[in-house]
C-alpha cells in the first residue's frame, strides 16, 4: 500500500456537561481511535448517528480540540502546530459538509465563494489569474462556467454540493474528509457526487476520510472501512472484507440494513433499541446492550481485538466464522 499520510492515535474527545456547580458529566464522544490513512486512499468511517463520526473528524482537524491523542500529518504532530505552521498545515486538509448551503454565503456570487481560500492564502497575483482558477476549479466540478455569476440559491442541492467540494479543492489539498457528503441529496444525485469525488481523486490524488451513517453508501467508493460503535472503532478491513466477512456483530447488522431491490427486509436481523448514552456507556463491551450473541463475559471485561490478517481487525469476545452464521 501506498505511503502513509495521516496517523491517528488514541484519540479521544470527552465533552464535559453541566454547569459550573452541578456535577460534571462528560460525554465520551471519541474514546481511543486509532487508524491511519494512505495517499490516495478513500478510507470510509461508517456506523448509526451519535456514534462519534464527526466528533473524530472535527477533532483531527481541531475543529474542536481533542482531549487526548495524536494526529500525525505528513511526519508532523498536527496536534501541536500552532499560528502559522498550523494555517500551513490546514491547507492541505479540508472539510466537505452535509449540508452546504449552510455555509454558502447568500450573498456572494458563486465566483467569490469559491475564491474564498485563494483570497485568504493571497494564491493570485492577477484578477485575471483569479477568475481562471475559479473556471479551472468550477469545470472541475462539472459546474457551468457560465453561471460564474450566480447565486448559490439558484443552485440545486447538487450544485450546491459541487460548490462545496470546489471549495475543498481549489488549494490542491491532500486530503479531504467528507462528513456525510451525500447524505441529503437524492439517490441518483448521490452517485454522480461518489464518482465525481472518485474522478478527482484520480487527477489530483486525493486522500478521503468519507463519513456515512449508511454501508451502502460507501461501497462504490471506500478502499478499507472503519465501523465506529459509541466513540470506538468495532471493526477495520478492507471493503472487500467487510462486505464478504463481516465479523462484528454490529457491522453485520448494518449490513442487514441495506436494503436490497427486491428483497424484503428481514425486520428480525435489524438492530434493536437506541444507541446507549455516551455519558454513560455499558460496562465491558460497549455492544453488550444491544448484541444478539452477547454472554456474560461480555459484560465483565472489554474484548481484545482480533486480527483475521490483511489488516482486518474487530474487538469482540466471540468468533467471527461460527458463532455469526
Ligand atoms: P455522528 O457524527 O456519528 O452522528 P457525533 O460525533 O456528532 O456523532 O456525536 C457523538 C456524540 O457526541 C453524540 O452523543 C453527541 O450528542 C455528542 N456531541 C457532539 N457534539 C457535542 C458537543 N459540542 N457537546 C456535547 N456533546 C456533543
Ligand atoms: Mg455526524
Amino acid at each position: 500500500m501506498s505511503e502513509i499520510i495521516l496517523e491517528v492515535q488514541n484519540l479521544k474527545k470527552y465533552y464535559q456537561q453541566g454547569s459550573l456547580f452541578q456535577k460534571k458529566e462528560s460525554v465520551k464522544a471519541v474514546d481511543d481511535v486509532s487508524f491511519v490513512l494512505h495517499r490516495k486512499e478513500t478510507l470510509a468511517i461508517v456506523g448509526e448517528s451519535g456514534c462519534g463520526k464527526s466528533t473524530t473528524v472535527k477533532s483531527i482537524i481541531r475543529l474542536t480540540e481533542p482531549t487526548s491523542g495524536k494526529v500525525i500529518l505528513h511526519g508532523e504532530d498536527f496536534t501541536s502546530l500552532k499560528g502559522n505552521a498550523l494555517r500551513e498545515a490546514r491547507k492541505k486538509l479540508k472539510i466537505i459538509f452535509q449540508d452546504p448551503y449552510s455555509s454558502l454565503n447568500p450573498r456572494m456570487t458563486v465566483r467569490d465563494i469559491i475564491a474564498e481560500p485563494i483570497d485568504i492564502e493571497k494564491t493570485w497575483k492577477t484578477r485575471g489569474e483569479r477568475e481562471e482558477m475559479v473556471l479551472e476549479t468550477m469545470r472541475l466540478v462539472g459546474l457551468d462556467p457560465t453561471w460564474i455569476n450566480r447565486y448559490p440559491h439558484e443552485f440545486s442541492g447538487g450544485q450546491r454540493q459541487r460548490i462545496g467540494i470546489a471549495r475543498a479543492i481549489i488549494l490542491k489539498p491532500d486530503i479531504v474528509i467528507c462528513d456525510e457528503p451525500v447524505s441529503a441529496l437524492d439517490v441518483s444525485i448521490q452517485a454522480k457526487i461518489i464518482n465525481l469525488l472518485k474522478q478527482l481523486q484520480e487527477e489530483l490524488n486525493i486522500s478521503y476520510i468519507f463519513i456515512s451513517h449508511d454501508l451502502g453508501v460507501v461501497k462504490h467508493i471506500a478502499d478499507r472501512i472503519l465501523v465506529m460503535y459509541l466513540g470506538h472503532v468495532v471493526e477495520e478491513g478492507t471493503s472487500e472484507d467487510i462486505f464478504n466477512h463481516p465479523s462484528h456483530p454490529y457491522t453485520q447488522t448494518l449490513l442487514n440494513a441495506i436494503p436490497t431491490i427486491g428483497v424484503e427486509m428481514n425486520e428480525s436481523s435489524l438492530i434493536d433499541g437506541d444507541l446507549p448514552s455516551p455519558s454513560n456507556p455499558p460496562k465491558g463491551c460497549v455492544f453488550h446492550t444491544r448484541c444478539p450473541f452477547a454472554k456474560e463475559e461480555c459484560v465483565l471485561k472489554q474484548p481484545e481485538v482480533k486480527d483475521l490478517g490483511n489488516g482486518h481487525q474487530y474487538a469482540c469476545i466471540l468468533n467471527a466464522e461460527n458463532e455469526s452464521e
